[in-house]
């Protein structure tokens, strides 16, 4: 045997081999640490609801590790919780072509086979999720669910402990067999149960209790170019021994040396001079292969340089495992399944309808509506329940021969100050109209009631406060309908008026507020720039600015205000006027028949 005969080799080797053996377990780390803080950024971003910015860590950890099944299984679940059904099982196919064990691959491979109508395919998938070990709550909702899709009765689902799915599935059930209170009763008690914002569908897999489309999210899709599954056409990687043939042997060649990402391998000084290499001992990825051709005399002769994917098809090791734990543990959470409240909603709207409440019935559409704008007839069916007013043009002020004034106050309710607002409001019998947050109102309820309790009108000051012109179509549409029903479900009555935040006002916006059957209203004076000032300015800015019909724009929640007040409403009294909701300003207007046009547009209010 010629091997190891050239002795300017031998030490190099063995010390090569030494650390190679300590530069392995490095490289595997480095490799891993990358695509895990990637995975854990996404997840992070993910619990978030940033679904675009997840979706660029999460495309990274793909290039790094394209082959790790937890890196395919986090890519599956951000496709699946957006809506991409299709993609999302291929990522899960990736992810069981790594490790056909891999329950959470299979129960997101069964979700996303439920999605696209293939039951029989998602309830083995199902079943074997649960046979590799499976979140068993997890899988006990959606294998009943999957058999009550098929027609199997569930009024007793048995250990459903996700809160509000026990409850549906009840409800689901009496909806069946024709039991409208008993399905009114549950149904109420799964919205009710569900966690989250009442008015915003919840995070993670829905149950729509529809068999034509059985799964729904409440996520906006991704783009379609999100490149978080491989290219289907990309090269193959190698896997398992793997055979280093040299290229370009003349006679001259002795000895051929290997070397893998620059650490030594093997110094073969026999022709064909090949090496069996275990790919298995580095990580999956791509690695650098260094071939030397050397003569005799241990001249070089040539060198080539290769680039290789490695793509072992097993289990990540155990210590790799170990790390990946609480991103697989965030993914099992991401997939909760949970309660369409949207399809909920609108079954509740029709079960009321069916038994002659109408108001409980357009709360419900109002709801059904604020989540899917678009949701099959409910906006017909909110407007035949009489939760779908009139849309007038926008409103800037009263009849100006009339000494009305209509106090407006922006961006409540807001605990500490709504209160003795109100307090003072009440001690001059004073009517006022309160452009509310939809957020602080589901926020707030009991302190919202208090302001229609009061008598004071409540308006639409949209859901989160954003510049309604900056958003899509469909988000501003969203901002407003969340509002509506946030104030229908709090206090029992539908906003005829609504007022852009900041101020901000485009023809688009308006096209959508008249559609949904809002009025906007601007206002006459604005307190805003003195609000921020003192007490002083503000009686003086308001003071100065009133006349006869004005709207007054004010903030809930400016302590200068509320100090300012007393104040402006002795002079205000004083000076004749009377103070009305703008619910009575417009009535007054329309008595007269002579509409009131602004001279010019409104002054750019800068709210909260
Ligand atoms: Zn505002």
């Amino acid at each position: 045997m010629k091997r190891w005969r050239v002795p300017d080799y031998r030490f190099t080797l063995c010390s090569g081999l030494i650390c190679l053996l300590v530069m392995l377990s490095a490289c595997n780390r480095a490799d891993g640490v990358t695509a895990l803080a990637c995975a854990q950024a996404a997840v992070a971003q993910m619990a978030q609801g940033e679904t675009r910015e997840a979706a660029k860590q999460v495309r990274q950890a793909v290039q790094i590790a394209p082959d790790n099944a937890d890196v395919s299984d986090l890519a599956g679940t951000l496709l699946l919780t957006t809506g991409d059904y299709s993609e999302a099982l291929a990522a899960f196919r990736n992810a069981l072509a790594s490790d056909p064990k891999d329950s959470l691959a299979l129960y997101g491979q069964g979700l996303a086979q439920l999605a696209r109508g293939e039951r029989r395919a998602a309830q083995e998938s199902f079943d074997n999720a649960e046979r590799y070990g499976g979140n068993p709550t997890h899988l006990r909702i959606v294998q009943n669910y999957a058999r009550w899709l098929g027609g199997t009765p569930l009024d007793k689902p048995g250990n459903v402990e996700t809160p509000g799915l026990q409850a549906a599935f009840q409800g689901m059930t009496a909806v069946a067999q024709g039991d409208r209170n008993a399905a009114i009763r549950a149904l109420e008690a799964a919205q009710s149960a569900t966690p989250g914002d009442p008015i915003l569908q919840p995070e993670g897999p829905l149950l729509t209790f529809d068999t034509a489309h059985p799964l729904n999210t409440g996520q906006m899709p991704l783009p379609a170019n999100h490149g978080l599954n491989p290219e289907p056409g990309r090269e193959q990687g190698v896997s398992g021994d793997v055979l280093f043939t040299p290229e370009g042997l003349t006679p001259s060649v002795a000895y051929v040396a290997y070397e893998v990402d620059g650490q030594a391998l093997s110094l073969i000084g026999l022709r064909p001079f090949q090496y069996a290499w275990d790919s298995r001992t580095v990580s999956n990825g791509w690695h650098t292969l260094v071939v030397t051709l050397f003569d005799r005399n241990a001249q070089e002769i040539r060198r080539v340089t290769k680039q290789y994917r490695v793509a072992n098809r097993s289990a990540a090791p155990p210590a790799d495992a170990e790390r990946w734990k609480p991103v697989r543990e965030a993914l099992w959470q991401a997939l909760t399944p949970r309660l369409d409240r949207c399809a909920c909603a609108y079954t509740l709207g029709q079960l009321y309808r069916a038994q002659g409440q109408i108001r409980p019935a357009e709360v419900w559409f109002a709801r059904t509506v604020a989540i899917r704008p678009d949701y099959r007839d409910a906006r017909r069916q909110l407007a035949d329940c009489g939760g779908l007013p009139t849309g007038n043009p926008a409103i800037y002020t009263g009849l100006p021969g009339e000494k009305v004034v209509a106090l407006t106050f922006d961006d409540g309710p807001k605990p500490g100050v709504t209160e003795p607002l109100l307090e003072l409001l009440q001690e001059q019998h004073i009517t006022a109209t309160f452009f509310v947050i939809g957020r602080h109102v589901m926020e707030y309820p009991d302190l919202t009631r208090k302001i229609a309790d009061a008598g004071m009108e409540l308006a639409n000051h949209s859901y989160t406060h954003p510049d309604l012109t900056q958003l899509s179509p469909e988000e501003a549409t969203r901002e407003l309908l969340e509002t509506q029903a946030a104030i229908l479900t709090v206090t029992g009555k539908t906003p005829r008026f609504m007022r852009p935040p900041g101020g901000n006002w485009s023809g688009s916006v308006a096209d959508i507020v008249r559609h949904w059957g809002l009025t906007p209203c601007m206002w006459t004076v604005d307190a805003f720039n003195s609000e921020v000032i003192g007490t002083q300015q503000v009686v003086q800015a308001v003071l100065q600015g009133v006349r006869p019909g004005s709207i007054i724009l004010m903030h809930n929640g400016k302590v200068s205000t509320l100090q300012a007040l007393p104040a402006i409403l002795r002079e205000l009294k004083a000076r004749g006027y009377t103070f009305v909701t703008i619910e009575t300003l417009v009535q007054r207007l329309d008595a007269s028949k002579s509409a009131a046009r602004p001279a010019s547009g409104p002054s750019p209010h800068r709210g909260e």
